[in-house]
């Protein structure tokens, strides 16, 4: 099963050998937030050690060392998503934030009153309320493509609602809740074909799988930093530049600007435009050793091991009475999220966390995909490349017990 030195790899961790109410920590969720490699736990000390200072704007050579840095994190982020260039990268403090960019600029110079959005029953609500907020200020109507009771996207639905009313259309690459893999390629070549602009929430997706924006032919493709390996408060926004250059800026201040007067403001070039005020220049170096580090171990990899654990652990969750996956896509990803009838989930993952096992439970920031599930919420446990087959052993072991003192 191993393909690749799992001891090594988790020693890259230093997090993984805490331990929590005295037994050794199981960190089983990844769709959370993802623990950091030691390489990038350098990363950070080392830029604030020793090249820490404002970017851009120096003469002084600290300012310029950080400045390359940042500027060379921007072209890792590029090579990484297959983007053509680095101006189509503007750096964010996250997925939301990049949704909620995209949302105002887009909506503000390409949308009218009566034009639609439409995104899916499976969004999290980065991706459902900013479009909400949009809607609001400009008289938009929001269109909502259901899914499957598989919780797959039902696409010959998705095809009606896409009409000459539609502008853009927003879906996730991947299910936090579900863990379905969308068939972002062909979706977005079915919205093309009717002229209209497509964002993926990467945010699931980019470190479990493959992603080069060119190939996706993605408008918008957004990320965080923290859901791969790398710091939380940096994230990215992918766009085509033809698009990013006819947007209005998101925020203003410094950075963003070329010419201020009392009167008036020029804007920067790409992707200056949309960076209003200093900008983590720490994060976005820490995120590119994040992505490198992935690099070197190869994603074709990670997703294949972590494909494995998917298989193993639901498996063993199958062996249990009374279990119900939420989530039986044909392509997912090791996102994996359950019920028990009879016991809430959470008070499972109250008890759980008493073993040192780190799982979700809730309704995952996707409130509206809970109630249609007709669910109190679900427990949701999710992999990263460094968990293993004997975490899933003691896992399944520990909820085992727990289930026996609910029942
Ligand atoms: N979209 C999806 C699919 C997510 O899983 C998440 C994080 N749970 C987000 C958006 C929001 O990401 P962030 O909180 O890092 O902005």
């Amino acid at each position: 099963m191993e393909l690749f030195n799992l001891d090594a790899i988790r020693a890259d961790f230093p997090i993984l050998s805490e331990k929590v109410y005295g037994k050794p920590l199981v960190y089983f969720d990844n769709a959370a937030t993802t623990q950091k490699p030691l390489c990038v736990l350098n990363k950070i000390t080392e830029v604030y050690t020793t090249q820490n200072a404002n970017i851009h704007r120096g003469v002084h050579y600290l300012s310029q060392k950080a400045t390359m840095a940042h500027e060379n994190a921007r072209q890792t982020v590029a090579d990484f998503l297959g983007a053509r260039s680095s101006k189509e990268i503007v750096f964010t403090r996250g997925t939301t934030e990049s949704i909620n960019l995209v949302a105002t600029a887009f909506t503000e110079r390409f949308c009218k009153a009566g034009d639609e959005i439409v995104f899916t029953q499976m969004e999290h609500h980065a991706n459902i309320v900013p479009w909400q907020m949009a809607a609001q200020r400009a008289g938009l109507i929001l269109r909502v493509a259901p899914i499957n009771e598989r919780g797959e996207l039902i696409l010959e639905e998705l095809d009606k609602l896409l009409t000459a009313k539609t502008k853009l259309l927003t879906l996730a690459h991947i299910s936090n809740v579900l863990g379905t893999i969308n068939p972002v390629k062909e979706i977005i070549k079915m919205a093309h074909q009717k002229g209209i602009r497509v964002l993926i929430d990467g945010a699931q997706a980019v470190a479990h799988s493959g992603v080069n924006v060119v190939d996706l032919d993605a408008d918008f493709y957004v990320f965080s930093g923290h859901k791969i390996y790398g710091p939380t408060g940096i994230g990215v926004l992918y766009g085509k530049s033809e698009l990013l250059e006819e947007l209005p800026p998101y925020q203003g201040g410094g950075e963003m600007i070329q010419n201020v007067t009392y009167e008036k403001t020029t804007y920067n070039e790409l992707p200056y435009k949309f960076e209003a005020g200093t900008p983590d220049y720490v994060g976005s170096v820490a995120l590119a050793t994040a992505l490198d580090y992935v690099t070197n171990i190869g994603i074709e990899r990670i997703a294949s091991y972590e494909n494995e654990l998917l298989e193993y652990a639901t498996s063993k969750l199958l062996e249990i009475p009374d279990m119900r996956i939420i989530g039986t896509a044909a392509h997912k990803c090791s996102v994996i999220s359950f019920v028990i009838a009879g016991i809430h989930p959470f008070d499972l993952g109250t008890l759980l966390d008493k073993t040192g096992v780190a799982v979700r439970t809730g309704n995952h920031c996707a409130q509206p995909l809970i109630d249609l599930l007709e669910v109190p919420g679900t427990v949701r446990i999710s992999f990263a490349f460094y968990n293993t087959r004997e975490e899933i052993d003691y896992f399944i072991a520990q909820l085992k017990r727990c289930i026996a003192i609910l029942k």
